[in-house]
């Protein structure tokens, strides 16, 4: 099995390769490594191979691993569902959000990172394919919570973060991004962030304009469960 520092490599050549492929501006693509049910040793191994941003999804497992490291030019990002009783954890904890759904969410981190007085990031997460399953506002409700996210001053809302179905096919896969592009572009296209992208559809990602690919086990492998 390959390991991470060599996974990592290969990752960011396979990045690089599609932004020359696709018309991209070179680095415009960022990696982010999702090292949910991954271990502190896996991810020292990542950031002393030159990755400092990582995505978690689960609030208490992310605390405990984010301790472990007191460098400074390391991000942390909450990709995860949030509840609203755990907003002062988040907000004392990353420097970004990609989920922010409700506007409950928002006001609570923005109270808390004002008590902090520093910004957070934070993406709006649209569940662009509209599967019943997934989080994320619906793209009707999309300009109304830009315009609500926007008002709040201790948050600094970057862009957004999408999962659409999956499907296997390149060209599905770019398809699926299209409805997110679309609402992009027509109600704001200043955004300089866009979370698109995994493990399995990163390369259509890309292709379409995504600007943070979050990789999972395509870095670290098999997650433990
Ligand atoms: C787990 C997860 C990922 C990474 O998925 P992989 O298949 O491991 O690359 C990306 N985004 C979100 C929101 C996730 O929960």
């Amino acid at each position: 099995m390959k390991s991470i520092p060599d996974r990592l490599k290969a990752l960011k050549k396979n990045i690089q390769e599609y932004e020359q492929c696709f018309n991209r501006p070179k680095n415009s693509v960022k990696l982010l490594a999702v090292s949910k049910k991954q271990s502190v040793d896996s991810i020292k191994l990542a950031y002393e191979s030159g990755q400092h941003a990582f995505g978690e999804n689960y609030l208490q497992e992310a605390i405990g691993k984010i301790h472990h490291f007191t460098e400074k030019d390391i991000s942390w990002h909450f990709i995860g569902k949030i509840q609203s009783n755990k907003t002062i954890a988040i907000a004392e904890n990353f420097d970004w959000v990609h989920t922010i759904e409700r506007e409950k969410i928002a006001f609570r981190l923005n109270e808390h990172r004002a008590k902090m007085k520093k910004v957070l990031n934070v993406l709006i997460q649209v569940n662009i394919s509209g599967e019943e399953s997934k989080s994320g506002v619906s793209l009707e409700a999309f300009p109304q919570m830009v315009a609500c996210v926007k008002a709040f001053r201790w948050l600094r809302l970057r862009g957004v973060m999408g999962m659409p179905a999956q499907y296997d096919s390149f060209k599905l896969q770019c398809k699926s991004f299209v409805p997110l592009m679309d609402a992009i572009n027509l109600h704001q296209p200043k955004f300089d962030s866009l979370s698109i992208g995994t493990s399995q559809d990163y390369k259509a990602a890309i292709a379409v304009g995504s600007t943070m690919v979050r990789i999972g086990e395509g870095l670290f492998g098999p997650r433990k469960n």
